[in-house]
């Protein structure tokens, strides 16, 4: 029998915020865990959650704090591994929700490892270059203890680049006496990056989206695609889209909304943004209120930009038969219903999005190989991984009557849980 005491308050799954929804989800897959079920306490807290100061001297000669994070959800697959956010709204139960999200996305895709996330609240932007790099060292010296190429890999997230993980792959080389490229993920080529990385998650989205549209026999040529971010992840979605015959008829970036029914020139649009900062002012395109986004016709919708953006108060205008989540938690579970109630299908982030986290293990692999391979093998190792994850979701979802993320949360809670069991508790 398990025996659950009271949650503390962090934990209350009636505390609003990511780590409640996530809690919600969990329990909306319990009843499909079998015997499995008499583990899943394992999934509502984080096996280990770290909190450190961070202070650091100012190019002024004042000393600032910041507080760090690094969370691992769950190890019994393998070492932690997920991104470090700068923000400066970044709290422990963002990071532990952000920290599970990795666990059951990992195992989603059948990667070898548990799910882990970190952050600094700071806003990075009032920081100078040699503030933010004595910001990323001493972050990593804090955590170091709990972080190593076999125990739990950081990688990119929110205002963390390749240049914060090169200091990060530094620091901790040089702390522990080794050149240690393994320790993190999303690295320059020049450091152990792996090529193909940078494209990674929009062409898993893009991978994710032809696979749904052919079970749904939505003909991808001529579709027509609305991306909210045009950023990392739906630049590179919105590129293989148009480049697939579909036509982007609308994109939302931080600015504005640009909308042009027979499509928008992409590369034109990206040139525009990278000279001009957003999308705004792009010609030749209308351009549309930021709620007007949101009741554009189109067939496929990706949000690709931030979280809680498809709400009760947009889910009802929604033209789109397909949603493909770019963006980690992009729909409230709210929305989710209407969108489900409507026969709207949802791609979730937790499968949408993981083609970043599949070449990040690439690159650690080829780190510890210390053998890279081409362009070519990266991307199409990335397309049979994802094709595979979801035709079993998509089985999944069949065999059970439930939507595309309750079946990816049942496939990987069972790998996590099978995981757990077969190692049993210690001592
Ligand atoms: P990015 O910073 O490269 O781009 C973000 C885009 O969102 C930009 O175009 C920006 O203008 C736009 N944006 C910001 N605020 C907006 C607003 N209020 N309204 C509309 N658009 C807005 O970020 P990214 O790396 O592309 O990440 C986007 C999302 O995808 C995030 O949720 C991130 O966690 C998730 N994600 C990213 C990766 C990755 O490999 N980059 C992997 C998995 C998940």
């Amino acid at each position: 029998m398990n025996t659950v005491h009271s949650l503390p308050s962090y934990l209350d799954p009636n505390h609003l915020g990511p780590w409640g929804i996530y809690l919600q989800q969990v329990d909306r897959v319990t009843p499909y865990l079998g015997h499995l079920a008499r583990w899943v306490e394992t999934l509502k807290r984080p096996k280990r959650a770290m909190i450190v100061d961070v202070p650091i001297e100012l190019d002024n000669g004042t000393v600032a704090h910041f507080e760090g994070y690094r969370v691992q959800h769950n190890l019994s697959r393998g070492p932690g591994k997920g991104g470090v956010r700068f923000h400066q709204d970044v709290t422990l139960s963002e990071v532990m929700a952000l920290s599970a999200w990795m666990s059951v996305k990992n195992a989603a895709v059948n990667l070898p490892y548990g799910g882990a996330k970190g952050g600094i609240r700071v806003d990075p932007k009032t920081l100078s270059k040699g503030e933010l790099e004595r910001l990323t060292r001493r972050y990593t010296s804090e955590i170091g203890v709990i972080i190593g190429p076999s125990k739990d890999i950081p990688a990119p997230d929110m205002n963390t680049n390749e240049q914060v993980m090169a200091w990060m792959m530094d620091t901790y080389s040089m702390n522990v006496g080794a050149t240690a490229t393994g320790v993190v993920t999303g690295k320059p080529i020049a450091l152990g990056g792996s090529l193909g990385r940078r494209e990674a998650t929009g062409r898993g989205v893009f991978t994710v989206a032809q696979e749904a549209a052919q079970r749904i026999q939505l003909e991808l040529k001529g579709s027509r695609v609305a991306v909210q971010g045009l950023g990392n992840v739906g630049g590179v979605a919105a590129q293989l889209f148009a480049q697939a015959g579909c036509r982007v008829v609308a994109v939302q970036d931080h600015a504005g909304t640009v909308f042009n029914e027979a499509g928008l020139n992409i590369d034109a649009l990206l040139a525009h943004v990278s000279t001009h900062g957003s999308v705004k002012g792009f010609a030749p395109a209308q351009t549309l209120g930021n709620d007007q986004f949101w009741s554009v016709p189109c067939d496929i919708l990706v949000p690709a930009a931030l979280e809680q953006q498809i709400t009760v108060d947009n889910a009802g205008q929604i033209q789109a038969r397909l949603v493909i989540e770019g963006a980690n938690g992009p729909t409230t579970p709210q929305a989710d219903d209407i969108l489900a109630e409507r026969g709207i299908l949802v791609v979730p982030d937790v499968i949408a999005n993981a083609g970043g986290v599949t070449v990040s293990y690439f690159e650690w692999v080829q780190d510890f190989s210390s053998f890279f391979w081409s362009e070519d093998e990266i991307n199409a190792r990335l397309v049979r991984l994802m094709r595979e994850a979801f035709a079993a979701v998509w089985q999944t979802a069949e065999q059970h009557k439930v939507s595309l993320r309750t079946a990816t949360f049942i496939i990987a809670c069972t790998r996590i849980l099978q995981a757990r069991e077969l190692r049993g508790l210690y001592p």
